[in-house]
């Protein structure tokens, strides 16, 4: 049950066909160490076919004669970053969000992928999509592995699974209730091509009414779900803010929590124990990001919601990290949204080395460890001969200062410069 055919099958389609032929080599810049030893200085990174063929010091490392040479002296090399709680066709409440009323879905397609664009110039080269309308999230995914249109590549959970009366509810056209419409909207999912199920069990910021601490689902909904999910080698997250309904959804054997806003302790040990990952999304709840709501004219009550939420928010980060449970970086803005004069993925990292990582752990959060959570980790999160060519050169070493992620320089994709 844990095999992932549909991962397998992603990722045997998703390098080569955006690679370029002619093999790329990067020289002059120093490698990143991401198990913590010292960076390799002047190293020799070539790619082609979409992947590293090969990774060593200049002095041993042959360049292939017809290569591209990309000259990166003076800069650092680390994997391309990973953000896994994207919303592509993100509308919140207030004047933006009213403005995106009568949106058509081919409209939202294209919104949709200019932002998959820009996040893939900001240095974003995997995105877990955890619920996006009307599975243009799916079809996103596959035009660029397709090669048509530019982005990461796409992880993507097609709509949110919930309650009538959920989180989020109001603007989802289809509600469940009872073990059986759940089995049914699972599969519903996963015919359609979503690789996670995600599904709400409390309330949340974007929800006017509704408790962010109440737990909406009940144990034979959830187990109806991740039964279903895992008999199709597909994994469950579960949007939660309250202690109460996560302990219920581990109970039930989901695989991540996203957001966590009143956990405690007590619920990120029993994630450890029990391997559940941790999706924080920090940035949304944090007082720099009150200009960006402003911007989007979010309404008061709105704001009042991010106050409220913003110290539990930023507690549960803290005893999530010193409790060791498994983190994978997640932004729920966009990824390359302006936030605190960087980009929403670097803030979000810097943020978790102010609540106790190391520097190295929280790139590693944007790297390897959500390839470890998606199940790709041989495949890609890490800069190895036979791995997806998906890298980026920064102005500093991110493993000692982790703002160095503010000075990207270029990025590569599927061995091609993007930027
Ligand atoms: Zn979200």
């Amino acid at each position: 049950m844990r095999s992932l055919p549909l991962l397998v099958l992603f990722l045997c389609s998703a390098g080569p066909l955006l690679a370029q032929d002619r093999p790329v080599a990067i020289t002059g810049a120093a490698l990143v160490d991401l198990d913590g030893g010292p960076a390799l200085e002047d190293a020799v990174v070539v790619m082609q076919g979409g992947r590293f063929t090969a990774v060593g010091p200049a002095t041993s490392t042959p360049i292939p004669q017809d290569a591209e040479l990309v000259d990166a002296t003076g800069m650092w090399l680390v994997p391309g970053l990973m953000n896994m709680h994207v919303h592509f066709g993100l509308k919140l409440p207030g004047a933006a969000g009213a403005a995106l009323a009568d949106e058509t879905p081919a409209e939202l397609a294209l919104r949709m992928a200019a932002n998959a664009r820009a996040s893939l110039h900001a240095g974003v080269t995997t995105v877990r999509q955890p619920g996006d309308e009307g599975h243009v999230d799916l079809a996103l995914a596959r035009s660029i592995e397709r090669g048509e249109a530019s982005g990461p590549r796409i992880f993507s959970a097609g709509e949110v699974v919930q309650v009538t009366g959920g989180h989020g509810s109001a603007v989802d056209q289809v509600a469940n209730d009872g073990p059986y419409e759940f089995r049914e909207a699972v599969r519903r999912e996963i015919r359609a091509g979503a690789t996670w199920i995600k599904i709400a069990i409390s309330g949340g910021i974007a929800t006017p009414g509704g408790d962010i601490a109440a737990s909406f689902m009940t144990p034979d909904e959830l187990e109806a779900v991740t039964d279903v999910a895992h008999r199709h080698g597909v994994k469950v997250t579960a949007h939660s803010g309250s202690p109460q309904a996560t302990r219920d959804a581990v109970a039930a054997g989901v695989d991540a929590i996203e957001h966590g806003y009143f956990l405690t302790r007590a619920e990120f040990d029993l994630m450890r124990d029990r391997a559940v990952w941790y999706i924080p999304t920090i940035v949304v709840s944090q007082p720099a990001t009150m200009p960006f709501f402003e911007r989007i004219g979010s309404p008061p009550w709105y704001l009042d919601r991010v106050r409220a939420v913003g110290e539990r928010h930023w507690a549960a980060l803290e005893s999530a990290i010193a409790a060791g449970v498994d983190i994978a970086l997640g932004t729920d803005q966009l990824p390359h949204e302006e936030n605190d004069g960087t980009v929403a993925t670097v803030r979000e990292a810097e943020y978790y080395v102010e609540a106790g990582m190391t520097d190295l752990q929280a790139l590693r959060a944007a790297t390897v460890e959500p390839a470890r959570m998606l199940g790709i980790d041989t495949e890609a999160g890490s800069v190895e001969v036979g791995k997806l060519a998906d890298l980026i050169a920064v102005a500093g070493d991110p493993s000692r200062d982790i703002s160095a992620l503010r000075q990207i320089r270029m990025v590569f994709k599927d061995g091609a410069r993007v930027r």
